[in-house]
């Protein structure tokens, strides 16, 4: 919330209130308030069987570690028409069988942007054929309870809870 010093909306100074999670910036002069929100995003846990599907990050933040399909919800899309279109962007497939698996709070790098991450178990189609874009360098099936760390603490989680869900551990 320090960065919001300056209301957008008149570019008068703001003055930071409230406290703990209710912290915001309100604007005295036209009373513009930014709350503390989380960006949601998405979590696609890519499952087949008892493999879960893993994507190497090609950019930064968390270059080179291992990542979930997913990114920042945009406009009016769900959740699931966020995964479904990141799913197309990133491997080319089009994800099937979305079951909500609950939902992981985050940071997004050394930005401090603060995420929500909406977890989904999904599918491949059967007859799918991964082509990736530019925003990984490589993916991989990994057994869920032999898997690397993940890049970010939301999609961390998740793939923590389903695995112990699922027994796998
Ligand atoms: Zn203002």
């Amino acid at each position: 919330m320090k960065d919001w010093t300056f209301c957008p909306r008149c570019g008068d100074r703001t003055r930071l209130a409230g406290e703990g999670e209710d912290t915001h910036a309100e604007c005295p002069a036209c009373g513009f308030t930014k709350y503390d929100n989380p960006l949601p995003t998405t979590v696609g846990l890519i499952l087949d069987g008892d493999r879960i599907l893993l994507l190497r990050r090609e950019h930064e933040p968390r270059k080179g570690s291992w990542d979930t399909v997913g990114g920042f919800l945009a406009g009016a899309e769900t959740a699931e028409e966020n995964l479904v279109r990141e799913g197309l962007e990133e491997i080319g497939c089009e994800l099937r069988n979305l079951r909500f698996a609950g939902s992981y709070s985050s940071v997004y790098g050394d930005t401090g942007l603060k995420t929500i991450g909406l977890a989904f178990t999904c599918e491949l189609p059967p007859d799918a054929e991964i082509v990736l874009s530019e925003e990984n360098s490589e993916y991989a099936w990994f057994p869920l309870a032999e898997r690397p760390p993940l890049a970010f603490a939301d999609c961390e989680a998740a793939a923590a809870a389903l695995t112990s869900r699922t027994g796998s551990a």
